[in-house]
């Protein structure tokens, strides 16, 4: 489904939704969490990845010759340290030869603005198809600063995936990153005082941590 924003993509397959339902319950278990938050992560990717290039190659059947298609780009994925790695695992076991990039990043107390404190990127991620995982799109600050970064280091072809957004996230990627498309299972009402997503599922990171 799209909605307002262009460039933002709403994933509403019945299996993400009632995953996404679950992942919102506060009575949700550490360990049941982290293991929906891997599971929807994958459903999602397979919708963010079908329209990857593809080449043709030939293979050699048990029978006969027949050719079939490949992936023909590099994947890196680029989680947001540190409650995208929650979503990391699921998208590996669909694509387990995607390289991974990491970035750190947190908010300053005063400025508000995200501080980069760990980056570490494949050598060129610049023929890369390249997918920035956080699952709170909340303010849009860290995916924001994420994406500058990727960019900053080559990467040209980008897309950014959450699990839930909130309106004001997605305004900050679409005015500065207007051609980079969103991927979400849910676009929620609002962020709190405390920029929280409502009515969101809480700190997305505690609760894949259990630091509750
Ligand atoms: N980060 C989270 O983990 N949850 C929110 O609601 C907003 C940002």
């Amino acid at each position: 489904m799209t909605s307002t924003f262009p460039n933002l993509h709403i994933l509403e397959h019945p299996l993400i939704q009632q995953k996404l339902y679950f992942l919102r319950a506060q009575d949700t278990s550490t360990l049941y969490f982290r293991n929906l938050l891997n599971e929807v992560a994958a459903m999602m990717v397979y919708e963010v990845t079908r329209n990857l290039p593809v080449e043709e190659r030939e293979v050699d059947t048990p029978l006969e010759k027949t050719t079939g298609h490949v992936v023909a780009c590099p994947i890196t994925l680029v989680p947001i340290l540190r409650a995208g790695l929650g979503m990391c695992d699921g998208i590996l076991s669909l694509i387990p030869n995607a390289r991974v990039g990491h970035i750190g990043l947190y908010r300053d107390h005063d400025t508000l603005k995200p501080v980069q404190y760990y980056l570490k990127f494949p050598a060129d991620i610049s023929d890369s198809e390249i997918i920035v995982i956080d699952p709170m799109l909340a303010t849009g600050g860290s995916a924001d600063a994420a994406i500058d970064l990727v960019k900053q280091h080559g990467g040209k072809s980008i897309s950014f995936v959450c699990l839930v957004a909130a309106p004001e996230g997605v305004k900050v990627l679409a005015d500065h990153h207007p051609e980079i498309p969103i991927y979400t299972a849910a676009l929620d009402r609002q962020l709190n005082d405390l920029a929280y997503i409502l009515p969101g599922l809480g700190d997305a990171g505690d609760r894949i941590y259990g630091t509750i």
